[in-house]
């Protein structure tokens, strides 16, 4: 559990003086540092690059100067704040965790492993990277720029993702990390991970670890770490009832859990004749499809089939374009729009909502069409 070495072994001298001379001390959230900041970039930089987080922790900060502000905001600020960095569960369980930390540590950031391992959405290493980083307490890290420059050299077979291969892991950077200068240690970790033993053409000349690295002496970086055996992603698809009325757009609160649980979605259909059938229903005789396109989840790939409809005919300029008759009211009909939260969206004028990505470009789209190119969301 806690780190095992001494600053003077040879692997951790290795990556301390590297670091000292090389690693990277300026980006924001390593001025000033305090738990608040520390552990917001940690959370936002779990399955995502430094320079993409860079932004959005800004603009967070900026946003939320401290912990209770964050607990105070509605989820929708959050989310809003969120868009466009994926993996929105890590935002929901931010909210929840600053939430926690006001109700139940009156708003001071716990210090104690135990309790912020028990925050939610706060993993044993995002805990130790925290808690180190910060108060320089001596507990490992394992994130995935780790995994990678610890599975090459000491040349671990196998998937990290295997409970078997992950507590091998777990247990060398048990041995490797000093119990002293931690906050650096860790930090040169994920520098060099992140810099040097990237995944692709790792620049293993520059590699402070090179010496008595297994993957470099048997030139084997390339298998390592092991890869997942890959099955072919599922595919779904979904159609999008992209509804307009005098240039507003409706939208729906997706349930709390799931994909894109909180976010701001259109009107979702499982077939584009339950979507047709919503129109008929509803006595809207015209609708376009628009291009379909694909997004791809970490688990599976979601065909997006976007049609789009006007409730009022308010620009008398269907005749002129590609409209498209819907059919025939059904016989039997079951609405299938059950969200709680629904509203006309104003891209003109919108609100802090949280979007998915791909509802966020098809606005984009929408608000070109109606109101020109200059038009931003
Ligand atoms: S020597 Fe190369 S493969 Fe080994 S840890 Fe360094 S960069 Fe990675």
């Amino acid at each position: 559990m806690l780190a095992k070495s001494s600053p003077q072994a040879p692997f951790a001298q290795s990556v301390l003086q590297w670091y000292d001379k090389l690693g990277r001390k300026h980006l924001p959230w390593q001025q000033n540092k305090t738990l608040y900041k520390v552990w917001l970039s940690e959370v936002m930089l779990q399955q995502t690059q430094v320079a993409t987080v860079i932004p959005y922790f800004e603009r967070f900060v900026e946003t939320f100067p401290n912990l209770t502000a964050l607990a105070n905001a509605s989820q929708d600020e959050v989310l809003h704040l969120w868009t466009g960095l994926g993996y929105y569960a890590r935002a929901r369980n931010l909210h929840k965790a600053a939430q926690k930390i006001r109700d139940e540590f009156n708003g001071d950031f716990p210090t104690d492993f135990e309790q912020v391992w028990a925050l939610p959405g706060v993993g044993r290493s995002t805990a130790g990277a925290i808690l180190s980083s910060v108060l320089n307490q001596p507990y490992p890290i394992l994130d995935g720029n780790v995994k990678r420059v610890l599975s090459r050299y000491f040349s671990v077979e196998g998937w990290p993702g295997e409970k078997k291969v992950e507590n091998r892991l777990w247990h060398l950077t048990e041995e490797v990390t000093p119990v002293e200068q931690v906050a650096d240690f860790n930090q040169g970790m994920m520098d060099i991970g992140a810099m040097i033993c990237t995944r692709s053409k790792p620049k293993c000349e520059f590699c402070p670890l090179m010496k008595d690295c297994l993957a470099y002496k048997n030139d084997s970086w390339a298998q390592f770490p092991g890869k997942k055996t890959k099955k072919p992603l599922p595919e779904k698809e979904t159609y999008f009832l992209i509804l307009s009325k005098n240039g507003k757009v409706w939208l729906e609160q997706r349930e709390n859990t799931g994909l894109w649980g909180g976010l701001f979605c259109f009107p979702q259909f499982e077939s584009k004749e339950a979507l047709l059938a919503y129109l008929a229903n509803e006595d809207i005789s015209h609708y376009q499809a628009w291009p379909s396109f694909r997004h791809t989840f970490s688990h599976f790939h979601l065909d997006i089939y976007p049609i789009y409809a006007e409730l009022e005919n308010d620009r008398g300029e269907r005749e002129n374009r590609d409209w498209r008759k819907v059919m025939e009211k059904p016989k039997e009909y079951k609405p299938s729009l059950s969200s709680a939260v629904k509203y006309w969206y104003d891209p003109q004028n919108s609100e802090q909502i949280g979007l998915a990505q791909p509802v966020k470009n098809l606005l984009t789209q929408f608000a070109r069409n109606y109101y020109g190119e200059n038009s931003v969301l």
